[in-house]
């Protein structure tokens, strides 16, 4: 991965390890070469800036879905939450900002198209394949799974599913990104690789 993209990627704040980060950057090489590749979950852009840098290596784009409101774990009193992201205008969060300073800091706005609203609305009227689909919205159990039912179809045949926060031991993390995995192995995906909570596989 390019130096000023790896440095962007490290320094934005965001729920992604560096190896996590890394090992994504390889899936969204990988399924680059089959289709565009889109994400569930800009937060701030960490994510969006290690598939960035692969879609640029393809040849293609990464389409980076949210509505920049957080989810229900990133809102005040809940674990995920950072005050710094609160527009004081609405008292609501607002990561819109923060990810669009994110892409242009890490030169990738040619190859990054943020998507402004909800992922089920965009998924709704979708059509493209992908090649690759990192499924890292809301993590409550009718939320990721309404992105699972939405999206998974559009994963070309020999495309990438990535699901993040993956925790097999109830007592490590919430369950729904599991349930979620196990959905997709039974919708006939093949495990790929695991890398901390981020699991691949493929169509
Ligand atoms: N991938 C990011 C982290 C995403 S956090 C990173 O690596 O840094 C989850 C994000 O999903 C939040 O920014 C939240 O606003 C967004 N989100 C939750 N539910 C959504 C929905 N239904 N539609 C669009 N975005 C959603
Ligand atoms: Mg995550």
């Amino acid at each position: 991965m390019d130096a000023q993209a790896l440095a962007v990627a490290r320094a934005v704040k965001g729920f992604m390890p560096d190896a996590e980060g890394l090992a994504l950057h390889e899936a969204g090489l990988d399924g680059g070469r089959v289709g565009p590749l889109l994400e569930i979950g800009s937060y701030c852009g960490k994510s969006a800036v290690y598939l960035g840098a692969a879609a640029r290596e393809r040849g293609t784009v990464l389409f980076s879905i949210d509505h920049h409101h957080g989810s229900e774990e990133n809102q005040a009193g809940w674990e995920h939450h950072d005050a710094e992201v609160v527009d004081p205008r609405t008292g609501r969060m607002d990561t819109l900002p923060f990810f669009r300073r994110t892409i242009e800091d890490a030169d990738l706005e040619g190859v990054v198209v943020g998507v402004l609203g909800d992922s089920l609305t965009v998924g709704r009227h979708w059509a493209a394949p992908l090649g690759l689909l990192f499924v890292d919205g809301g993590h409550a159990q009718d939320v990721a799974m309404a992105d699972y039912e939405t999206w998974s179809g559009f994963v070309a045949p020999g495309g990438v599913l990535a699901i993040h926060d993956v925790f097999d031991d109830p007592a490590a993390g919430g369950q729904a990104p599991f349930h979620v995995w196990q959905r997709g192995v039974a919708d006939g995906f093949r495990p790929l690789a695991t890398t901390g909570s981020l699991r691949t596989l493929r169509r």
